[in-house]
């Protein structure tokens, strides 16, 4: 085996996935596989994909499921010969929670952005004015100049009126990394919305043809098969199993250990030297596999456009599970969930902290049993923190409360579970993708490569496609050696 070395630091599904393809990915390590020791802080290895057991079963605490649509989490999993895992969803559909009652979403929106104005037609908690903005859209659409970029908040109010924007369309498209889309880049979290409001006539009509659409820069998806994923063993199980596949193939997995410094060696046969409290590795390349801010604490002295990562803001939240009798609450017909406008008014103290209800065991049905229910609600958003200063007690009466509320009946649960993530979700703000591309041309030189969930899109397939193409590129650096 080539005394070549190479460090991943980060132990997310990022890092890993860039590990697997330093390795040889589906075909496994050869005889110019380099060295490749992996350090995570974490004392388990997978980051925002975790599991436990909960009410009998085991139950995912971050990520629950993937877009079947990218084709990057089903690749991996089938590499990893583990296709039997795969568990399609198996409830389709969703309300949302307007002027104190639930309405059903209706089919056909792309992302939350409706297609046509009659999809509107049902959803009784929208005022006529809402009505009127989408046949406007229609028929007499807002001109809007759409230069290189533009929030997705400037597109949908221009376009579709304000009720529309922030009532219909922020709980869904604001949810998928709880920020406030007044502040999302449509060109880095939406391209097909950015697309379709530079052809200057109606958005809906626009998105319409866009046919199926996916988060993300570099998003491709495909029409057919369903549309999400999880796994038998919670989509947890998958950082597990990389890890165990990688150890196979001599990989070196380090985790309970924090990477503290990267220094540069010019002079020795090395260029790098990873520092953890007790430990230096020497490197060719390093892939960083850390949150945005980490990296340019680490590397952010040797480039500024590295040191600029560190503006990256990310978004917390709280997971809140519950099991509960089903003679104890009083659900929807069906629907995999609920979504919340933000500064949803209530009876109780504040605005409705709830964004979003998950009906866990509709949507996976590995979770269902006969005698409860399984779901989750999510609070948190980038500017609202109250679940922060609460104790997990204060955090379940809390929720408990708005449940009862919004879904008509919620008695006492069997058991509850908070799960906490202070700075789970990056934002991609208006000029993020030249701040990323800025960093990886000056990272290149260096023999450093850069993915995560806050370069190429925050969902799981995206960032195991980050995590993929960094080995790739890292492979390369080293064998076309950048040195
Ligand atoms: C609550 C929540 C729910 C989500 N739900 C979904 C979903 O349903 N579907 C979906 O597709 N996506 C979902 N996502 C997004 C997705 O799970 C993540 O974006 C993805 O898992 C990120 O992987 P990553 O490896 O890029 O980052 P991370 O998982 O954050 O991994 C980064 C790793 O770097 C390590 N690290 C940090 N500093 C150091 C250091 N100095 N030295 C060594 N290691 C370090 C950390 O410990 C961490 O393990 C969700 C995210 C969250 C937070």
């Amino acid at each position: 085996m080539s005394r070549e070395s190479i460090v991943v630091v980060g132990g997310g599904i990022s890092g890993l996935s860039a590990a697997w393809e330093l390795s040889g990915g589906a075909d496994g390590p050869n005889d110019r596989t380099p060295r490749i020791e992996l350090i995570e802080d974490g004392t388990v290895v997978g980051g925002s994909l975790t599991t436990t057991h909960f009410a009998d079963r085991t139950i995912d605490l971050g990520a629950d499921g993937f877009l079947a649509r990218r084709p990057e989490a089903v690749d991996l999993v089938r590499e990893l010969g583990c296709s039997d895992q795969l568990e399609s969803i198996d409830a389709s559909g969703a309300s949302i929670w307007l002027r104190g009652a639930l309405d059903e979403l209706p089919t056909g929106l792309a992302l939350g952005i409706p297609t046509s104005s009659g999809q509107l037609k049902n959803v009784r908690g929208l005022s006529w004015r809402a009505r009127l903005d989408a046949r406007r859209d229609e028929h007499a659409p807002v001109r809007m100049k759409v230069g290189d970029d533009a929030t997705i908040g400037d597109i949908v109010r221009t376009k579709l009126g304000r009720e529309l924007c922030y009532q219909f369309v922020e709980p869904m498209l604001g949810g998928i990394q709880a920020g406030r889309i007044d502040d999302l880049s449509a060109k880095s979290v939406f391209p097909a919305l950015l697309e379709a409001a530079r052809k200057g006539g109606s958005l809906m009509r626009a998105m319409r043809a866009s046919g199926p659409v996916a988060p993300g820069p570099s998003a491709t998806t495909t029409n057919t098969g369903p549309t999400f994923y999880s796994l038998l063993a919670g989509v947890g199980s998958l950082p597990i199993e990389v890890a165990r596949r990688l150890r196979d193939r001599g990989v070196v997995l380090r985790t309970g250990v924090a990477v503290t410094a990267l220094r540069r060696t010019p002079s020795s046969n090395y260029p790098w030297e990873v520092d953890t409290h007790a430990t230096t590795t020497p490197a060719d390349s390093v892939v960083m596999a850390t949150p945005a801010p980490v990296t340019a604490r680490l590397l952010g002295a040797y480039d500024p456009a590295l040191a600029r990562l560190g503006a990256v803001r990310s978004a917390g939240a709280a997971m809140i599970t519950f099991s509960i009798a089903r003679s104890a609450i009083q659900l929807s017909a069906n629907g995999t969930g609920i979504l919340v406008p933000l500064g949803t008014p209530w009876s109780g103290d504040g605005s409705l902290m709830i964004t979003a209800v998950t009906f866990l065991d509709r949507k996976w049905p590995h979770l269902r049993r006969d005698d409860d229910v399984l779901l989750r609600a999510h609070v948190g958003r980038i500017d609202d923190l109250r679940w922060s200063e609460m104790s997990d007690e204060l955090l379940i009466a809390r929720v408990s409360a708005e449940l009862k509320v919004i879904l008509g009946a919620f008695g006492t649960p069997n058991d509850a579970h908070v799960e906490r993530w202070p700075d789970g979700l990056p934002q991609y703000y208006v000029g993020h993708e030249t701040m990323v591309s800025d960093a990886r041309a000056a990272a290149a030189p260096l023999g450093v490569t850069l993915c995560g969930n806050a370069y190429d899109g925050v969902g799981i397939p995206a960032s195991i496609g980050s995590g993929r193409r960094a080995g790739r590129d890292a492979l390369e650096m080293l064998h076309f050696s950048y040195r």
